[in-house]
């Protein structure tokens, strides 16, 4: 069995799932599991509707889930057809009702907007698109069952970013999933899973790809597939510089780091239920499904010491702590990090220094609260609207030479920090976010202008058809990013 995943950009109306639903056909004897994200940006407006009503504005949270709800029926009908009058009464309306119902309290100050009520109220964006998803593949030719995920998908109670249970869940999927009769295609919404009493809790933003990941790990596929809009893992973030080339694989190690370092691409969490069983991972492009993508497995091609890509994150603080009496710099840079990971803010970077110690943290309006915490003796100094940008590759992280390469680059850039990651297979340093695009142009150019073809497709080839599955789906019209169907 595998695990395909497609991401809200590869579910962004009715011909982007029609299109889905043609590459998943392509794949059936290997008897897939399908999990989806949200339809497009359906977790960022519901989020929105969430907060104008928070702050009471019923309005225009009314306004932005009549603009959801529109946006479902109207691609609901386009893909059901004539079975979508009857699909959109008992599926569709019903949860837009039970979401008005819940955005009214709050809006009416009955309820708070809790982690538990946020989370409650971002589910219906995988409930609603897994029983379209489920719906339209049994209309487009595809025998296929819906899933109820938060049946599935055990966790605990941290709400908002809740940890998998993952033993209990993986009993559970391996009593379902085997069993539901021969040639029936599971479909089930990413992100979102349930306590043992039954609440809904969602894995964290982007969290369907961890989902992908526990399913694959609770049947012991022999694949996990990550579909979404890019041609695989690229050796720079295309938001930040377009002219990235795409990695043929990289390790499991080096695709931590990167989606730690701010690689959106994946998920951070995703690694880890696949290596243990060793499944391999492959990051795969919906709308150009004839490029093979990137492998994500134990052993990538690539010598120690080899830059895979340049990773990076916006928003970050960089905090010094200056300690008079360097005894006591461990005690206090431990409860920082223990008060940090509470309140699940991820710190980045640290380099300690002889009189105290500077790491890199995500933006968070808790930062000045925290750090009024910190010991008298200790000065705190705060730079913000900082980047982090990471080297990321095996060995990187203990080869002097590309640290020497990287700051002898950026001279003349406004470098403040660098450390080695604790795996070794990073080097991040902290700039200005306005000088974030300039630097990563820069690093680029200067380790990725030629590249070795066992390891990267270059970018001016970036149309090279390798999969064969590929040639299985319809055919495409290359040239541009977003390819449209030839017929
Ligand atoms: P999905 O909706 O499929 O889950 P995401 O938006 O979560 O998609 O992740 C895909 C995005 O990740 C890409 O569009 C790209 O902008 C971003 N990204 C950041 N860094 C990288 C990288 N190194 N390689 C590929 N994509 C990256
Ligand atoms: N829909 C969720 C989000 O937007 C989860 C995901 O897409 O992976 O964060
Ligand atoms: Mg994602």
């Amino acid at each position: 069995m595998i695990v395909m995943k497609f991401g809200g950009s590869s579910l962004e109306c009715a011909s982007a799932i029609e299109k889905v639903a043609s590459i998943v056909k392509a794949h059936l004897d290997q008897r897939p599991v399908v999990v989806v994200s949200a339809m497009g940006k359906t977790t960022d407006g519901l989020l929105a509707a969430a907060e104008h009503a928070s702050r009471g504005n019923s309005y225009l949270a009314w306004r932005q889930l009549g603009e959801l709800r529109n946006f479902h029926i109207q691609e609901t009908r386009r893909l059901l057809r004539s079975q979508a009058q009857v699909f959109i009464e008992h599926h569709v309306t019903p949860k837009f009702r039970e979401l008005h119902v819940l955005v009214t309290s709050l809006a009416e100050g009955e309820r708070q907007l809790t982690p538990e009520l946020k989370d409650e109220i971002l589910s219906y964006g995988e409930r609603l698109s897994s029983e379209i998803v489920a719906a339209a593949f049994n209309r487009l030719g595809i025998r296929a069952a819906h899933l109820d995920a938060c049946q599935m998908i055990l966790t605990d109670n941290q709400f908002t970013h809740a940890t998998p249970l993952y033993w209990e869940t993986y009993a559970k999927l391996r009593r379902t999933l085997p069993y539901l009769g021969e040639g029936t295609v599971a479909v089930m919404g990413g992100f979102i899973g349930a306590t043992e009493d039954g609440i809904t809790t969602t894995l964290g933003r982007g969290g369907s790809d961890l989902t992908a990941s526990i399913v694959g790990a609770g049947i012991c596929a022999d694949e996990i597939q990550i579909w979404t809009d890019v041609d695989g893992m690229l050796t720079c973030d295309p938001r930040v510089l377009d002219s990235g080339h795409r990695l043929r694989a990289i390790s499991y190690r080096e695709a931590e780091e990167m989606a730690r370092l701010g690689a959106k691409v994946l998920h951070p969490a995703t690694v880890a239920p696949a290596v243990r069983q060793r499944i391999p991972i492959t990051i795969r492009n919906t709308r150009r499904p004839q490029i093979e993508g990137t492998q994500v497995v134990a052993k990538a091609n690539g010598s120690n010491g080899t830059v895979k890509s340049i990773a990076c994150k916006k928003g970050m603080t960089v905090v010094h702590l200056d300690v008079r009496h360097a005894g006591g710099l461990s005690s206090i840079t431990d409860g920082l990090g223990n008060l940090f990971a509470r309140h699940n803010i991820a710190v980045e970077l640290v380099q300690a220094r002889q009189a105290g110690v500077s790491f890199a943290v995500e933006n968070s309006p808790l930062l000045p609260e925290l750090l009024r915490k910190v010991d008298r003796s200790v000065q705190v100094r705060v730079e913000e609207e900082r980047a982090v940008i990471g080297l990321v590759g095996e060995g990187v992280g203990s080869t002097p030479a590309v640290m020497s390469h990287a700051l002898g680059a950026l001279k003349g850039f406004d470098v403040r920090m660098h450390a080695q990651g604790s795996s070794l297979s990073t080097f991040s340093f902290a700039v200005p976010e306005s000088e974030l695009p300039a630097a990563v142009e820069t690093l680029h150019r200067e380790f990725f202008s030629s590249v070795d073809p066992e390891v990267f497709v270059a970018a001016r080839d970036a149309v090279e058809v390798t999969s064969d599955a590929a040639r299985q789906t319809r055919p495409f019209v290359l040239g541009s990013t977003r390819a449209v169907p030839a017929h």
